[in-house]
């Protein structure tokens, strides 16, 4: 689809991006994402639990669960401010997610939620990042933006009904978030958030 970009607006509500503590190497795996408030996340981890019972795996812990914009890998650490001016020229609109569908990856055993009607305001939120992350040279993958909320890993078996019922959430500001290892597998760390424009 194609899509204008997004009239940068001003964001009077966009924080700098805080706590830039990184890797002794000065590297951090950063990616923008969609982050769900505590009524989201509670509803979306009953949704992963239900799946789990379903098809077996691990489903993803509570505090862990998003929607992924857009991945930049390893990135220097001096490149937070960068990223900080981008995100808060992107300007955008809120919308509501109706995370209505589960869906698998073939091959790699995750289970997943999302929309199966995408709000215009998502499909410009990740191309217009995407579109000005690349212009400022930093390296995202080719392949199509899919937006999905992960829920299960490792599942062993596939979900019966593809259509659910929908989990409405309501997006009004996306992150940037440190992905970092620990002995309890990836835990995340969100350092910069900004908010979306309130439709009139
Ligand atoms: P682990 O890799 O340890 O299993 P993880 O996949 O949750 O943990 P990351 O690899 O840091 O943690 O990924 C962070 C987020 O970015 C996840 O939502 C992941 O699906 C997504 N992601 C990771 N690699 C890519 C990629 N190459 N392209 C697009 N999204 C990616
Ligand atoms: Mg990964």
């Amino acid at each position: 689809m194609g899509m204008r970009p997004l009239a940068p607006v001003r964001c009077a509500s966009a924080q700098d991006v805080t706590d830039t503590a990184g890797r002794p190497d000065g590297r951090l795996r950063l990616f923008f994402a969609l982050w769900p408030g505590a009524a989201t996340a509670a509803a979306l981890y009953a949704r992963a639990c239900a799946l789990k019972a379903e098809c077996d795996g691990r489903a993803m812990r509570r505090d862990t669960i998003h929607l992924t914009l857009a991945f930049l890998g390893e990135v220097p650490s001096c490149d937070l401010a960068a990223l900080s001016a981008i995100a808060a020229g992107i300007g955008g609109a809120r919308f509501t997610l109706e995370l209505d569908h589960v869906g698998t990856w073939r091959g790699n055993r995750i289970l997943w939620t999302g929309p199966s009607c995408l709000p215009p305001a998502l499909v410009a939120l990740g191309q217009t990042l995407a579109d000005c992350l690349r212009a400022a040279g930093f390296a995202l993958e080719q392949r199509a933006f899919t937006p999905h909320v992960t829920l299960v890993r490792n599942a062993r078996r596939t979900p019966q009904a593809g259509e659910t019922h929908a989990l409405h959430w309501r997006v009004a500001s996306f992150v940037l978030v440190a992905s970092e290892r620990g002995t309890a597998g990836a835990h995340y760390r969100v350092i910069g958030r900004w908010r979306l424009r309130e439709n009139r």
